[in-house]
């Protein structure tokens, strides 16, 4: 097969950005497995933290707050989904209040429940190689799987005051998420893509440049082959436009990189052999089981750098509402011509160069696919930029990072404008988010 050795560039003994060599040589077996949050034991981590958090009043020490130690604690345990370094990087002070504090999020973005029930409608088409499914098919799965997100979903998704009920609400939107899946499933490279990895969750273990460790999850929404033998790596989002990445930002996409180090480097997770945190708090792993770990080397978990990585941007697949150009123009030589449509003289028209060549209605909004390559230098240099991200979370710096944001994603507007107001820096550390995997917009 053409993919079977595309490895070959892989630096032996690579197996951490500080470039440590193992000392056996070996590859690969630095990696541990982590999985989603284990609720039960975030919980017993709070519990703790709370204790602590009850003894030790944060302080401030020069211009960096110092917090509870309960904190700091909670910041060395974390391990880290691409989402929240994404949040990090909007504010830090948010991804404080959400993911190390826990406060409360009253609801989930209804997007976020949509986008999960349409991640499962395409896991659906590769899993059964169906790419016929009817409109009508379509939407019953779409509003089953919506219906299966909302039970699962710990915090309820928000409600539009526009809408009586959720199922309603879900309805009005679904035509645009099908249209979408009508459009994925027509698309060629859709078609002749085997995904041999579809919605599987991985942890990765990568080192810093001081030697520490920190641990990455996500869930994979797709990888495998192209009818060429290319091996790719594919996310599906289901975002508006406005977030849609130009080639630069869609090269250096922090998930994608992560991801692809990920698939490279990782290895595959479960519910049953997810890291556990211990009563202490401390983060435990008692290695992959049985089945994840017979994943490993196979079709189902490769271990290649992908040849592509490619962002399948969903909203590329509506259909066009109007041409880009007018079709008709006066013509520029002048003259009279009848309007047949009025039966009056009108200027005489002619067919608008632009207008061959623009978009027309009904064509589809985009190419779809966002396609990009990471080489192993680039995941190297890029993940080292990950890392730095996530050292910064660990040293607990946070501040606040004014912006839209504030206004419009921020959940945490309370207790960020509250606390400037009290004249001690009090934290209130209440509970680890347990609900992240369902809250989170950017999971997909
Ligand atoms: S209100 Fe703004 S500054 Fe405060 S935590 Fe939220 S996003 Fe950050
Ligand atoms: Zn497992």
């Amino acid at each position: 097969m053409p993919f079977a050795d595309y490895n070959s560039a892989d630096p032996d003994g690579f197996d951490s950005l500080g470039d440590v060599a193992k000392p056996d040589g070996s590859q690969h077996t630095t990696t541990r497995l982590l999985s989603e949050e284990d609720a039960k034991s975030a919980d017993r981590l709070i519990a703790l933290a709370e204790l602590k958090a009850l003894t030790n009043e944060p302080t401030y020490g020069g211009n960096v707050l110092n917090y509870s130690p309960a904190i700091a604690d909670l910041c060395g345990n974390l391990y880290f989904r691409q989402s929240m370094l994404q949040d990090y990087r909007k504010c830090p002070m948010m991804f404080l209040y959400r993911w190390v504090i826990g406060h409360e999020e009253e609801d989930t973005f209804f997007a976020a429940v949509m986008g999960t029930a349409g991640h499962r409608v395409i896991q659906h088409m590769h899993e059964s190689r169906n790419f016929a499914i009817t409109y009508v098919d379509i939407m019953q799965l779409f509003l089953r799987e919506f219906d299966t997100a909302c039970r699962d979903s710990k915090i309820p998704p928000r409600l539009s005051a526009k809408y009586p009920t959720l199922r309603a609400q879900a309805q009005a939107v679904c035509p645009e998420y099908c249209t979408m899946l009508l459009g994925y499933q027509r698309h060629k490279d859709n078609q002749t893509f085997h995904a041999t990895i579809l919605e599987q969750s991985f942890v990765l273990e990568l080192k810093d440049e001081f030697s520490r460790t920190f641990y990455f999850t996500g869930t994979i929404d797709q990888a495998g082959y192209y009818d060429d033998g290319v091996f790719a790596l594919r996310d599906i989002k289901f975002r508006i436009n406005d977030f849609r990445p130009g080639p630069t930002a869609a090269k250096l996409d922090l998930q994608l990189t992560l991801y692809g180090f990920a698939v490279h480097k990782g290895v595959p997770s479960c519910s049953e052999c997810r890291p556990k945190y211990s009563d202490e708090g401390e983060l435990v792993y008692a290695g992959p089981c049985s089945v994840c770990q017979s994943l490993i080397g196979t079709s189902k978990w490769p271990m290649l750098i992908p040849q592509k990585t490619v962002l399948i941007w969903m909203r590329d697949y509506m259909p066009r509402q109007k041409d880009q150009y007018t079709k008709y123009v006066d013509d520029p030589a002048g003259g009279k011509e009848m309007n047949p449509d009025t039966g009056r003289m009108r200027k005489k028209q002619v067919i608008n160069d632009k207008w061959i060549h623009g978009y027309k209605k009904g064509e589809q909004a985009g190419p779809g696919h966002i396609v990009t390559d990471r080489p192993w230098a680039f995941l190297q240099a890029r993940s080292a930029d990950i890392l730095r991200l996530a050292g910064m979370i660990r040293d607990g710096r946070f501040y606040r990072n004014e912006g839209e944001h504030c206004e419009y994603w921020c959940k945490h507007r309370e207790p960020c404008l509250g606390m400037l107001e009290t004249e001690v820096q009090e934290l209130d550390v209440g509970r680890l988010n347990e609900h992240v995997a369902t809250i989170d917009p950017f999971g997909e």
